[in-house]
């Protein structure tokens, strides 16, 4: 037997009437600062089960885990089309992720999630071309390119007593579980390479560019936690592109879940208590909409804290990290390398972190005969205009790839991502509980390590949380 739902915007939900609901088992443990809704002001006040705000890798994960358990929610989602920060643009036939990101196969939440075969990964080599002293350096993986990595065994790169303390890293990392790791002591990155024993040469030259490019920190003030827990994916899987751009990882999640459950263009303004556990949400069109069973909030952080004010503890104070990616286009017979390879800058000088070849890693970022060239850049470069950082990369890239004319590669497109992680510097909390009380819920790579992997965990579990809070059996 069931109870059919009536929900704004033309579609309905069952709810099985097996499991019971206990609407007022709740003990809030904050009550929430938002403005109380007043119904008198506002249109009739529909319900639903699980009202999700925000359709990025949280929010969708969070739908996914309800989904799984016949839960009715709506995805509203303020912009128009899943993905939040995992989106791929398609222009002139390039594929145009928002900003460099690598899918690490090894990510645990991941390999639960998505069907890998579906993505028709791309892998990456394992390793890195290093840009130092004027020419390239390999960096490889041993365990996957062996001959390369005893080539490069004594380059300037690092010592070898640095490779070997790479090796030791390795294994240090993959005896701990993940939990381990996410809530093991913390310091900075930078102070647990230096108590390891790495030498200045392998952290400016390697570390830098590569883990401040991941975390868009070249300090490397960020946790150790983060880098243990990625250093541990990087040894356990591959750097992969999907075939058909980085948003494929989230439109895979989305098409998987009931059709008609994901709302676009709809961007919640407030989320409104009167003390119980059901939650209403008024959107930005004035609709206001009421939840049966709770609210789960999977926006990132800023914008958390603006439809929560003050209910969300520690509010970040700490800058967000920013990065800025430039695309050019070249023909196929004409860059310089063919290699699925990744560059990074290790002089220390310029405003390049990392480049590569995206056509190398997976053909189909580009039209036939035609190349997708990827710069980052970490920072927002507020005030310098898109013109001047175009002709700034050029120049640095004309002395990286001497021999090769840089200046007739033709700019894309330049994406300017002011908030493309929170800051994850010590005291970091990657296990912190969803429940902010009164039937609201958090989700977010804020709430967990500022990855893909990251994200989707804090969706499930606060999914998790609300269903455990609703007398779940199955939780
Ligand atoms: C350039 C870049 C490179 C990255 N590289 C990597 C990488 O290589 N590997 C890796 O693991 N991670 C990488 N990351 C981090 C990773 O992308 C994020 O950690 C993850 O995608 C965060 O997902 P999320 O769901 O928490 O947040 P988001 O993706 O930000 O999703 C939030 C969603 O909420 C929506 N929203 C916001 N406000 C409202 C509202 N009021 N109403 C309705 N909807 C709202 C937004 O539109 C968005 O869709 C990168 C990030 C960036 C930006």
């Amino acid at each position: 037997m069931t109870v059919t739902l009536t929900l704004p915007l033309n579609c309905s939900f069952s709810i099985p009437k097996t499991k019971p609901f206990r609407l007022t088992s709740i003990k809030p443990q904050a009550s929430l600062q938002a403005p109380l809704l007043n119904s008198s002001q506002s249109p009739p006040i529909p319900n639903t089960g699980v009202i999700i705000i925000g359709a990025g890798l949280a929010g969708l994960a969070a739908a996914t885990r309800l989904s799984s358990e016949n839960i009715p929610f709506l995805l509203l989602e303020a912009s128009d089309a899943v993905g939040g920060r995992v989106r791929t643009d398609v222009v002139d036939g390039f594929l145009l992720d928002r900003g460099f990101q690598i899918f690490i196969t090894a990510y645990p939440e991941a390999q639960k999630l998505l069907d890998y075969h579906a993505l028709d990964l791309q892998r990456f080599y394992s390793g890195a071309q290093v840009y130092y002293d004027g020419e390239f350096h390999t960096v490889a993986d041993p365990l996957r390119h062996f001959w390369d990595s005893l080539k490069s065994f004594t380059n300037p790169i690092g010592s070898i007593l640095d490779k070997m303390l790479i090796a030791s890293t390795r294994i240090r990392v993959l005896s701990r579980s993940d939990e381990e790791i996410l809530l093991s002591d913390e310091v900075q990155t930078i102070e647990l390479l230096k108590k390891i024993g790495f030498s200045d040469s392998i952290i400016g030259r390697f570390f830098r560019p590569f883990f401040g490019g991941i975390f868009f920190d070249p300090e490397l003030e960020t946790t150790s936690r983060l880098f243990d827990f990625v250093f541990k994916c990087l040894a356990l899987g591959d750097n992969t592109l999907p075939a058909n751009g980085i948003a494929a990882i989230p439109q895979q999640l989305a098409t998987k879940l009931p059709s008609g459950s994901i709302f676009y263009n709809s961007k919640a303004v407030s989320i409104g208590s009167d003390g119980s556990d059901s939650p209403a949400v008024r959107l930005q069109t004035g609709a206001v909409l009421r939840s049966e069973l709770g609210v789960i909030v999977a926006v990132e952080q800023p914008e958390a804290d603006k439809l929560l004010p003050g209910s969300i503890q520690p509010v970040q104070k700490k800058p967000a990290r920013s990065t800025v990616c430039l695309y050019f286009s070249a023909n196929r017979a004409q860059i310089p390398v063919q290699e699925p390879v990744l560059f990074l800058n290790g002089s220390g000088k310029g405003i390049v972190n990392n480049m590569f070849f995206a056509t190398n890693v997976a053909p189909t970022y580009g039209p036939p005969g035609k190349s997708l060239i990827s710069v980052s850049l970490i920072g927002s470069f507020d005030g310098i205009s898109d013109d001047d950082l175009t002709a700034e990369v050029v120049r640095e890239l004309s002395g990286w790839f001497k021999g090769s004319d840089v200046g007739s590669w033709t700019h894309i497109r330049t994406y300017r991502v002011k908030f493309a992680q929170p800051n994850q510097c010590p005291p970091t909390d990657l296990m912190k509980d969803p429940r902010l009380g009164s039937g609201v819920y958090l989700c977010g790579d804020y709430l967990a390590s500022a990855t893909f992997d990251g994200a989707l965990v804090s969706g499930r579990r606060a999914a998790e949380a609300l269903l455990k809070d609703r007398a779940y059996a199955r939780v």
